[in-house]
């Protein structure tokens, strides 16, 4: 097994507190020591290990890739113009999916592979090295299931979102589309997907549709998510605690009792803060603060889709978590990476520690402070899947062994 050690590193983001300071666990002139697909040193420089290949990183800063826990990729079509009326002033409501619903209907299946690869691809390069992506722009059982497959066929996290909205067939059946859903749709979906999903909105699915959407995926071996909170105040958030789901997404709307029972669940449902999507519909932020400060676990992702945040950057978001959301540029590298790992359940990600997955990102900074520090600015130099090179975005930065 080859080994290659990256030496030199300037901060060099643990997020193991036993490595190093604080909750990132953070080392300063550090070397990390990649044997095959995992990590086998994580230290002070002067205790790396010996390697074959060795890498300069000229004091710039290491950090985990991120883990982008909340994604929706598959679809087809435009919705640059919804978002160039909605600048001009109406409010976003969930009834804008129908137009993906009908692009993504007539697309071929190499169509959505290529949307897919495509911001796969652009994800990687900023620094994103596991990523979760969501059905639901087909809403009819053939157009989920070859959702599904496309997504299974790239991607570990997958997830059935049939209940994204309710389908246009259905609109004066809201409860035929749920027996759909909870149904022959689930069976053609549920052997592609790890997770179920559901938009708990008004305007979508109300609790107990949401209810029985989540319990009839997770009788057939899925683990349920929630869209929760989003758009007001809901039952989200409580379902998806009393589910054990894995993460309740968005969470901008929350009471007392909300923020609380996500406390309470002592991390086994993570609040999922979706920065990209009030920034691109230019609604109230979620309070960051508040979740933190009541001791839930907190994670940032993108939400990348094409109505509502069609940013699939990660170091964007964090910027944004910082900004406006209260976070400190610790606690948001730390929701991006571990945070993320703890909403898709994993924790052989999100952290750079002996034995994780080598799926790391070099910033041409010397900290990750310099993700918020630096708003838009492509800091994210080289990137490494299971101790593989695969991005890198400048010559000189480390790319070869030295
Ligand atoms: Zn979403």
């Amino acid at each position: 097994m080859t080994a290659t050690a990256i030496t030199n590193i300037g901060t060099l983001v643990t997020n193991d507190p036993a490595l190093g300071d604080g909750p990132l666990g953070l080392i300063h002139d550090a070397a990390l020591v990649i044997e095959g697909d995992h990590i086998a040193y994580a230290g002070p420089s002067s205790g790396a290990t010996a390697a074959d290949d060795r890498i300069d990183a000229g004091a710039r800063a290491v950090i985990p890739g991120f883990v982008d826990s909340h994604s929706h990729l598959l679809y087809a079509g435009d919705r640059t113009e919804e978002f160039n009326a909605r600048m001009s002033g109406r409010p976003y409501t969930a009834g804008g999916i129908q137009t993906t619903v009908k692009a993504t209907r007539t697309a071929s299946n190499n169509t959505l592979e290529a949307n897919l690869l495509r911001h796969i691809a652009e994800m990687r390069r900023q620094g994103t090295t596991t990523l979760e992506t969501k059905t639901g722009y087909g809403l009819s059982i053939d157009d989920e299931a070859r959702a599904a497959s496309v997504a299974a066929s790239h991607l570990d996290e997958v997830t059935y979102l049939g209940a994204h909205v309710v389908a246009p067939e259905f609109k004066d059946d809201p409860a035929g589309y749920v027996d759909l859903v909870t149904g022959p749709m689930l069976d053609a979906c549920a052997p592609y997907a790890r997770w179920v999903d559901v938009f708990c909105e008004r305007g979508a699915f109300d609790g107990d549709q949401a209810r029985a959407i989540l319990t009839a995926g997770m009788a057939k071996g899925l683990i349920p998510r929630v869209h929760a909170n989003q758009l007001t105040e809901g039952p989200g958030v409580q379902l998806a605690v009393e589910l054990e789901a894995a993460s309740a997404d968005h969470c901008t709307h929350l009471t007392d009792a909300d923020v609380d029972a996500l406390a309470k669940s002592g991390g086994r449902t993570v609040a999922t803060l979706l920065p990209g999507c009030e920034f691109s519909t230019r609604a109230v932020y979620p309070d960051a603060r508040r979740l933190l400060d009541a001791g839930a676990t907190v994670a940032i992702s993108t939400d990348c889709n094409p109505g509502s945040s069609y940013t699939s950057s990660m170091p964007f978001c964090i910027a944004v978590a910082v900004r406006e959301m209260g976070m400190t540029p610790d606690e948001a590298l730390w929701a991006a990476t571990a945070g993320g790992a703890a909403a898709l359940r994993r924790n052989d990600i999100g952290r750079l520690a002996p034995g994780a997955r080598a799926d790391l990102a070099m910033l041409d900074a010397p900290s990750h402070v310099h993700l918020a520090y630096r708003p838009g600015v492509p800091l994210v130099t080289a990137v490494w899947e299971r101790g593989t090179l695969v991005s890198a975005n400048r010559d000189e930065a480390a790319t070869s062994a030295r």
